[in-house]
């Protein structure tokens, strides 16, 4: 590894607004009410951000059936179908929902589309989170496309009033193909109003596209099943990069660095900073090699915590630190009677 002269290390990477916003939602539960508080699946589809929350106190549960009757409960970032929200309604539970408000967006596109009666193509990954949330919202009317070899099974009532939309984490790349071929069967297809793609999604595709202009070896710091993580490995390896996807800098084998100048550094939305700059020391150190920053992308959007959540965390940084004695909190915030949490 000593021939290796330079790491690049790519800007936007790593946490997207939607899992800031999530673990925020974990870590101010925690610290606001009693335990035990549940996490309907992984918060974020990363074992290093849930083994921290769940050090911290948080109990992850895979289904409801294991949370007590009116417990508090967290959905993941990866939102849930209605069918969800009905058996947390049933065990009378007290929901947080960590839902990344994009994923959001997209489940009210699909609800509004088969009310006017629309067909709805979902092109997306099979057993994914986000996807059985988005298909919850109107089954009935939405057949799961993941390749242009699934197109030829659709079957639709009205071929004029079909539309398609998509998991929030593809690569932009594939699904301009799968559209492609759908306007081929349907020519009146329906876009959605606005990009199913996230932006962070998209921008992250984008940087690891400028990587690859520098490094023919790409790291990708990120999960086996985060399909962001996912995509951006395959879009290193669409511009003929030899990329990795590694949880963290121990699963490097030094054998992808024999005789390489040069490696670039992404992560996924859902991998932590801490992991990147482990990865990052592991090249430097090993190649004494210099790290430069490539910025592709401006990024700096920020989602607000649920107002139940936030409405605390002010609450805290205006009453003083607990070291001081005793003392009213002197906020201008007007306090809620009761610490009122949403019921989904
Ligand atoms: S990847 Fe996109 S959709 Fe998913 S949590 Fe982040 S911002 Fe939201």
């Amino acid at each position: 590894m000593k021939s290796l002269k330079h790491v690049y290390l790519v800007r936007p990477r790593g946490f997207c607004a939607g899992v800031v916003r999530a673990i925020e939602i974990v870590e101010a539960a925690l610290s606001i009410y009693p335990p035990p508080i549940y996490v309907r699946k992984e918060i974020v589809h990363n074992r290093h951000v849930v083994e921290e929350l769940r050090k911290k106190g948080a109990v992850f549960v895979d289904t409801l059936d294991n949370v007590p009757e009116g417990a508090i409960t967290i959905f993941s970032a990866h939102g849930v179908s209605p069918e969800v929200k009905e058996s947390a309604e049933e065990l009378r539970l007290r929901v947080i929902d960590a839902t990344c408000p994009l994923v959001t967006k997209v489940h009210l596109e699909a609800l509004r589309f088969s009310r006017q009666g629309y067909s709805i193509v979902l092109i997306g990954h099979k057993g994914h989170d986000e996807i059985e949330g988005t298909m919850g919202e109107a089954p009935l009317a939405t057949q799961l496309v993941t390749n242009v070899l699934d197109i030829d099974q659709l079957d639709v009532p009205d071929p004029q009033k079909v539309v398609y939309l998509t998991q929030t984490t593809l690569s932009v790349d594939d699904v301009s193909g799968i559209v492609e071929a759908l306007r081929r069967k349907f020519p009146n297809l329906t876009s959605p109003p606005k990009d199913d793609i996230c932006y962070a999604t998209q921008n992250r595709q984008s940087a690891v596209k400028e990587l690859a202009k520098h490094a023919r070896v790409i790291f990708v710091v990120g999960a086996e099943n985060s399909s962001n993580s996912q995509r951006l490995k395959e879009v290193a390896r669409d511009c003929g990069a030899a990329s990795y996807l590694i949880n963290d800098y121990t699963e490097i084998e030094a054998s992808w660095l024999a005789g390489i100048e040069a490696v670039g550094i992404t992560a996924g939305a859902s991998a932590p900073e801490e992991l990147v700059r482990q990865v990052v020391d592991y090249c430097s150190q090993s190649g004494d090699a210099a790290v430069i920053e490539l910025e592709a992308i401006e990024e700096n959007v920020v989602f607000a915590l649920p107002a139940e959540l936030s409405y605390h965390r002010e609450l805290s940084t205006h009453c003083a630190p607990p070291t001081a004695p005793p003392t009213q909190c002197t906020g201008a915030l007007d306090a809620p009677t009761l610490l009122p949490l949403q019921q989904q």
